[in-house]
């Protein structure tokens, strides 16, 4: 059986940066031949040998914060199309959005597990600062850093326990 999980979340929550890190211990990001898939990168990895398929969503839009609602509903859609579970990444650096929000709200509809991710915890002061998110209503949040690794080993805990 293969198992994939798409993250998901609004342009530079650090979504890419995540799905790099993810796919450094084994390259094998899957080259975009067709050109249809151009906002999505596909990847496999793995964790606790169990072996997973990674959807990065939103390149498309990387690097601009206009981006429209229905740009971000497209790609949720086609997210839980193609997943088993989702990373919905948000950034305690900018905190909660009314993206952030938009997405949340169109996630509790659907069935597929969302696992809620606070990137950009780097040190103890965004620790802090990253409980605000717990008013958005997940019952559980993992904090992580992209950039330093601190906390990722904990959501793929509990994303491979799922396999
Ligand atoms: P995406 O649009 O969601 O794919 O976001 P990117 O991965 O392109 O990252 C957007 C920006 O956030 C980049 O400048 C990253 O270097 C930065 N970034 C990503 N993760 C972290 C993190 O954990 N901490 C900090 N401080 N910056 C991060
Ligand atoms: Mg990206």
């Amino acid at each position: 059986m293969s198992f994939t999980v798409a993250i998901v979340g609004r342009p530079n929550v650090g979504k890419s940066t995540f799905f790099n890190r993810l796919l450094e211990q084994r390259k094998a990001i899957v080259d975009d031949v067709s050109g249809v898939t151009r906002d999505r990168q596909y990847g496999v990895t793995d964790w606790n040998g169990k072996t997973f398929n990674v959807i990065d969503t939103g390149g498309f839009v990387a690097g601009s914060d206009d981006v429209f609602e229905s740009e971000i509903r497209k790609q949720v859609k086609i997210a839980i199309d193609e997943a088993d579970a989702l990373i919905f990444m948000t950034d305690v650096a900018v905190g909660i959005t009314e993206l952030d929000e938009a997405m949340a709200d169109m996630l509790r509809r659907y069935k597929t597990p969302v696992f809620m991710a606070v990137n950009k915890v780097d040190n103890s002061e965004r620790q802090l600062a990253a409980t605000e998110f717990y008013s958005m209503g997940f019952d559980e949040i993992f904090f992580l850093s992209s950039m330093t690794g601190s906390g990722t080993g904990e959501l793929l805990d509990a994303i491979t326990a799922l396999i």
